[in-house]
């Protein structure tokens, strides 16, 4: 990581407001339903070692991965967590699952053969979930595989089964008919293979209701301040803030155009900043003539387009004092959270997070002494 005093732009994760999160999905869930953290794509682009001690601190105990190699990296992290990953096992790793006491998601009838196989020549039936797809056509057991599961039962012999878990597809719509048709295959389902505890909510599946809380809900996003109700205001804190540091700032006449493609044209006396930060750190292209800078509280419009290590800002309603290089300006920040910026950019706050580069300089707040 670059040192503050060489990077072009300051990225502080605020870990206190990470555990305020997971406390405040924690305590909506009902019916001592456990909470998890979702840390898969290295705690979505924000570190997952830092995440994750900070989130065990809290009192998480159950964190769910999407690789294998990134839970053998969580483990080295928490030596004491549960850990699911969610793509399962590829062919051959399950001798790793097992020295790295993780709990593999099966996602087929042939990942449930694999590890029951492995589970009867180890001699001990190691825990795995069992994911059923009600509506995603993405992962897990389809209909046709759950009803041969069902009516032959013995598929399972050998294995601990964890938990049955299923996948929402529209649970940020909460009007969308297919969260509660997904509900009822997933009752349907439990009711079928009623060996194990159930999983089923996403950060979003949380405010959907009580119903979809079961045993464990799984939220990521809004453990990292995405609105997991969108059409509510944000009940999150928010988590990150990114501070790019001007690098120069010129004054501009009609007729000229700022950047690559001409593609903004001045419309009278202006003052430009350009500040490096560009898609090549995950600052979206999108946001070229789109997005926005704030100082303070004076919004400062992105334009031209967003180049690959630069961007530029009109600052003409900043007074010069606040926009000298080397000063600040939130390119995400308490008046552009990552919900808005994803809007600007045509895009979901998953994304802007995940894209987060290696360029920024990372200061991590509030994490334990
Ligand atoms: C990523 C993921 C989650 C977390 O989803 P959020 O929308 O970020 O809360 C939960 N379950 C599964 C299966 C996932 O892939």
């Amino acid at each position: 990581m670059p040192r503050e005093e060489h990077s072009g732009a300051v990225l502080t994760i605020d870990l206190a407001a990470i555990c305020a999160n997971w406390r405040q999905l924690r305590d909506r869930l009902h019916g001592g339903a456990a909470c998890a953290g979702v840390v898969k794509a290295d705690a979505y682009g924000l570190g997952m070692e830092p995440v994750v001690i900070a989130l065990a601190a809290a009192g998480c105990r159950i964190f769910f991965v999407a690789h294998l190699d990134e839970a053998i990296r969580l483990r080295a992290a928490l030596p004491e967590a549960e850990i699911h990953v969610l793509n399962g096992p590829p062919a051959g790793t399950a001798p790793e699952f097992a020295e790295h006491r993780l709990v593999p998601v099966l996602n087929s009838l042939a990942d449930i053969e694999d590890w029951r196989r492995f589970c009867i020549a180890k001699g001990e039936a190691l825990p795995a979930d069992i994911h059923i797809d009600t509506g995603m056509s993405r992962l897990g057991l389809p209909p046709q595989e759950l009803d041969i599961l069902a009516g032959d039962p013995g598929r399972l012999d050998g294995i601990a089964p964890a938990y049955v878990m299923s996948h929402l597809a529209c649970a940020d719509t909460p009007d969308h008919p297919l969260n509660r048709e997904q509900l009822d295959a997933f009752r349907r389902t439990r009711e079928r293979l009623p060996l194990a505890k159930a999983s089923f909510a996403n950060s979003s599946g949380i405010f959907l209701g009580t119903d979809f809380h079961v045993d464990l809900a799984r939220p990521g996003i809004a453990l990292y301040g995405g609105n997991p109700a969108p059409e509510t205001p944000n009940p999150m804190a928010q988590v990150v803030r990114l501070q790019g540091k001007i690098l120069q700032v010129r004054d501009v006449d009609t007729p000229q155009t700022v950047g690559y493609g001409a593609s903004h044209l001045v419309s009278g006396p202006a003052r430009i900043a350009t500040v490096p930060v560009g898609y090549a750190d995950g600052f979206l292209r999108s946001l070229g003539n789109s997005g926005s800078g704030f100082f303070g509280d004076i919004e400062a419009p992105i334009v031209g387009r967003v180049s690959m290590d630069l961007i530029t800002l009109d600052v003409t309603s900043v007074p010069e004092s606040q926009c000298a290089p080397g000063n600040r300006v939130d390119l995400i920040g308490p008046r552009n959270a990552i919900d808005a910026v994803a809007e600007r950019a045509g895009t979901i706050s998953y994304e802007i997070l995940t894209n987060l580069g290696p360029r920024y300089h990372r200061v991590y707040t509030g994490g334990a002494a």
